[in-house]
């Protein structure tokens, strides 16, 4: 009786009192394993509420979904699921809300190591005189495997169970993702200068190649793709040999774009035209394109991306920290672009937190337009799971919850303080919730995180990994501005 005591006495929401019912499960701990049948399947996730983001925003209380093989094979009431599977594992719901993983479109999650060596910088400063040079002196494959390995326990921690990434030893990255248990699309970075990993944008296409052969159809959670870097770090014809070799293999390309007012006005002096605009007449949105920040397309440029179906991920926190400016967002979604959220780097952001993100989308939007109605809470919370799904163009496989799509859900507990009390669950998961709150992870049908317990990292490995590497870090970066 003890859990229907903390319930009556700690929360008086009425959904709350109703999920005391559904705690009547006979295990005391968070999962719990029955013997072995015929008839079993491998994990039934129980939640007070389960907020599928379907199409129509179907929200149950009292659900369950039935895992197996990875795939959501049933969504509805507990008492329903559980009586018709039986589950080998299976979490309890009391006080958890159960909604798809998030997806981060846009990352560059090695440079978590870099978050915080320089700060308060113009984008082109920040870019030119501090992280390219810091990345080609420090960046190597082991830099890479831990700084990736670092974002994805931080990701995991915050559920976000897919992310695209653009960086550099996409091997390394595809390695660490492959064993984490996430799902990405890990973009083969071609920039026009010396890399950490390539000579100039031939050698980053003909390298970035290799890397799509080796990992394409290797890992269904993998998608090896493109990532050209921008408009303004490469010519015409090194943007169009890229989208050729995209085409060539079938893959999206992930890019940079309209990002800062000094981006446009680069694109108008070169081409007579803005980066949207040049890209049009090049052809390059022919193929799959996932287009992050688009901070800057005119009016005339917005249908261009409707059209194209080119995937928007808007960064809030990456535009107000860089001052690259505010996303038409809203106009965005008026003419039916579709938009995902991302973090971009941890250098420009300084987190991997996607709550924060889904927060700094909508109020950006309402200050912006002096109009508190702008992209309310479910826009928001579709952005970052099912919206963010289609702009990056797994729409079909994950993103809801809902039967046959993979099963990237998470549980986000509703213990704290700051869950008392809770009228809407979706004002609640955006305006309220953040990473310390969720619970439980699941990725492709396998459990990750359990009860904040990530169980495919040695953390405590990274932890000493990144902390010995740092020191090395800033160790050389005193010794170079002590000798400049
Ligand atoms: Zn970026």
């Amino acid at each position: 009786m003890t859990r229907i005591t903390s319930c009556f006495t700690g929360i008086f929401f009425a959904a709350f009192l109703a999920a005391c019912g559904a705690g009547e499960t006979p295990s005391e701990t968070a999962a719990t394993t029955t013997p072995a049948s015929e008839n079993d399947i491998d994990l039934i996730v129980n939640g007070s509420h389960i907020v599928t983001m379907d199409e129509v925003g179907t929200i149950i209380e009292n659900g369950a979904i039935a895992i197996d093989d990875g795939v959501i094979l049933a969504v509805g009431s507990a008492d329903e699921v559980t009586a018709k599977y039986s589950a080998a594992v299976t979490l309890d719901g009391e006080r958890r809300i159960v909604m798809p993983g998030i997806v981060n479109g846009h990352s560059h999650a090695a440079m978590t190591l870099l978050r915080g060596v320089a700060d308060d910088l113009a984008l082109m400063d920040w870019l030119q005189n501090y992280i390219f040079p810091a990345e080609v002196e420090f960046v190597d494959a082991e830099f890479v495997r831990i700084g990736t390995e670092l974002a994805c326990w931080e990701m995991i921690r915050g559920g976000t169970t897919t992310f695209v990434d653009m960086y550099y030893y996409p091997d390394t990255i595809a390695q660490v993702v492959e064993d984490c248990g996430m799902r990405a699309l890990i973009s083969a970075t071609v920039i026009d200068q010396r890399s950490p990993d390539a000579e100039n944008a031939d050698d980053g296409i003909r390298k970035g190649s290799g890397f799509i052969e080796r990992w394409q159809n290797r890992n269904s959670r993998i998608t090896p793709i493109f990532g050209p870097h921008a408009n303004y770090t490469l010519n015409a014809g090194q943007l169009a040999a890229t989208r050729d070799a995209a085409m060539k293999y079938g893959v999206p390309i992930s890019i940079h774009l309209s990002e800062s007012p000094f981006e446009v006005q680069n694109s108008q002096n070169t081409y007579g035209m803005t980066s949207i605009e040049h890209f049009e007449s090049i052809g390059f949105f022919e193929g799959p394109t996932i287009a992050a920040h688009v901070v800057w397309p005119t009016q005339e440029e917005i249908p261009i991306l409707a059209e194209r179906r080119v995937g928007v991920i808007h960064n809030p926190t990456s535009n107000m920290k860089i001052a690259s400016g505010i996303a038409p967002i809203t106009e965005m979604l008026e003419a039916g672009v579709l938009v995902g959220l991302g973090t971009d780097g941890a250098a420009s952001n300084n987190d991997l937190d996607m709550w924060e993100e889904m927060r700094l989308a909508a109020f950006l939007q309402k200050v912006d337009r002096m109009d508190p109605t702008a992209i309310p809470a479910t826009t928001v919370l579709r952005m970052a799971t099912s919206g963010g799904a289609a702009a990056i163009g797994l729409g079909d496989t994950i993103g809801s919850l809902e039967v046959g799509k993979r099963a990237d859900l998470i549980q986000v507990a509703f213990e704290d303080v700051h869950h008392v009390p809770t009228y809407d669950v979706v004002s609640h998961l955006v305006y309220v919730s953040d990473e310390q709150d969720v619970a439980s992870v699941i990725i492709d049908g396998k459990v990750v995180m359990l009860e904040r317990k990530i169980t495919s990292i040695d953390t405590e490995r990274v932890a000493e990994e990144a902390t010995a590497l740092a020191a090395r870090i800033q160790a050389a970066l005193k010794e170079r501005n002590e000798a400049n």
